[in-house]
């Protein structure tokens, strides 16, 4: 019980000394934002290294197999060798990148026939998100798995990583305040605060967050928006290095505003903005001249925050804590009681035993 006590004793004043640490608490900032034009990204993968770079993630060899991530976590925490699995580098840019515990982002390619603008990449059918796998289901229709260079395939590329949502499922999620969203828009993870539920990950309506299961001692892992540079106003560092300005760092409301001029002033866009209303709003925000669903985004996510669902019942935890910490310290207490007067019982039944037995000392 007291090691309860002191645990939630060091959470509550961690969090309070971390939160002190965030300079977006400490002054009145304006939330900020990306914006994302799909149609000028070339692949050039330049983003996903900047990305490893100033975040010092690793390159890690990873058991490599197609399409299941259920096959990878297997080979992962099993031998890949035994299995006759070969390892290779999780890759960040490509038509099989997807975001890991070191991929922070990622560039994914799809391919589109000219003539009829659909998709010929695989892309995700179906997501099943059951106890923080993400198991991709690639749909039937796939059409081929080899990228054509006869000029009848036009090729996109999508950036990939935290939306920063305005309201965050991962850290309403979150009871131990390992993820917090800060006044200038970036959700930070604090890894000294997490005790690897994972419930920030079955609460992500985007699948971000990536546990890191190879480890011994894992924790969270997700893009940050580089938050120490974006409370100093500068950009994030993929956004800074980008030759071909697919990304621009500014005021999340000024970025809107922006975006749908662009929309509306061509007809090429797709007239949707992705991470306006997705979630309840998200900091990064797209637009695309190909459909989103098509681009492999998820497209069936709620308007409303997802916090917003949970709101209601969210008030009555502090009060289910408190209740069941006394029930706790109750039966604490009862037992302790007990415990004591049976250990007594025990004495004096014992003594009583020996008081009655005739000493051999005692004359007859
Ligand atoms: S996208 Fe997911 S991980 Fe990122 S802020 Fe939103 S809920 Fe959290
Ligand atoms: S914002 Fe920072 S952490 Fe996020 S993907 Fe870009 S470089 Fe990586
Ligand atoms: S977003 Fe920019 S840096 Fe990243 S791959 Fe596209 S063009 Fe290159």
């Amino acid at each position: 019980m007291w090691a309860l006590h002191f645990y939630l004793f060091s959470l509550q004043s961690t969090s309070v000394a971390v939160r002190r640490q965030c300079p977006a608490d400490r002054r009145k900032v304006m939330a900020k934002g990306v914006l994302v034009d799909l149609t000028k990204c070339v692949g050039c993968g330049s983003c996903t290294v900047a990305c490893k770079m100033y975040n010092k993630t690793e390159w890690t060899k990873r058991p490599a197999l197609p399409d299941s991530e259920g096959e990878r976590l297997a080979a992962a925490i099993t031998d890949a060798n035994s299995l006759g699995i070969e390892k290779k580098y999780a890759p960040s840019s490509g038509e099989n990148a997807e975001l890991s515990a070191e991929n922070w982002t990622v560039i994914q390619k799809r391919r589109f026939d000219k003539e009829t603008g659909k998709c010929t990449s695989h892309q995700p059918g179906k997501d099943i998100t059951a106890l923080g796998i993400d198991i991709h289901i690639h749909s039937a229709d796939a059409v081929s798995s080899a990228t054509k260079t006869d000029g009848s395939e036009v090729w996109r590329y999508i950036k990939r990583q935290c939306l920063h949502c305005k309201e965050p499922a991962c850290a309403s999620a979150c009871f131990a305040k390992a993820f917090q969203k800060t006044e200038a828009g970036p959700v930070v993870y604090y890894p000294q605060l997490c005790v690897g539920c994972r419930y920030c990950m079955l609460a992500c309506p985007f699948s971000i967050p990536k546990f890191e299961w190879h480890k011994p001692i894992p924790t969270l892992e997700k893009c940050m928006m580089c938050s120490s540079r974006v409370n100093q106003n500068e950009a994030p560092a993929c956004v800074s290095v980008c030759p071909t300005g697919v990304m621009k760092f500014g005021d999340h409301d000024e970025l809107l505003k922006e975006a749908k001029e662009i929309i509306a002033a061509d007809k090429k866009y797709e007239q949707h903005i992705y991470g306006e209303e997705e979630a309840g709003g998200t900091s990064w925000i797209y637009i695309s001249d190909k459909p989103f669903a098509e681009m492999g985004f998820k497209t069936t996510v709620p308007k409303r925050s997802i916090p917003s669902y949970t709101n209601k019942y969210m008030h009555f935890t502090p009060v289910f804590a408190a209740a069941w910490a006394a029930v706790l310290a109750g039966l604490y207490i009862i037992t302790g009681i007990a415990s004591r007067r049976m250990k007594i019982n025990k004495k004096t039944a014992k003594e009583g035993t020996e008081e009655n037995v005739p000493s051999k000392n005692v004359p007859k």
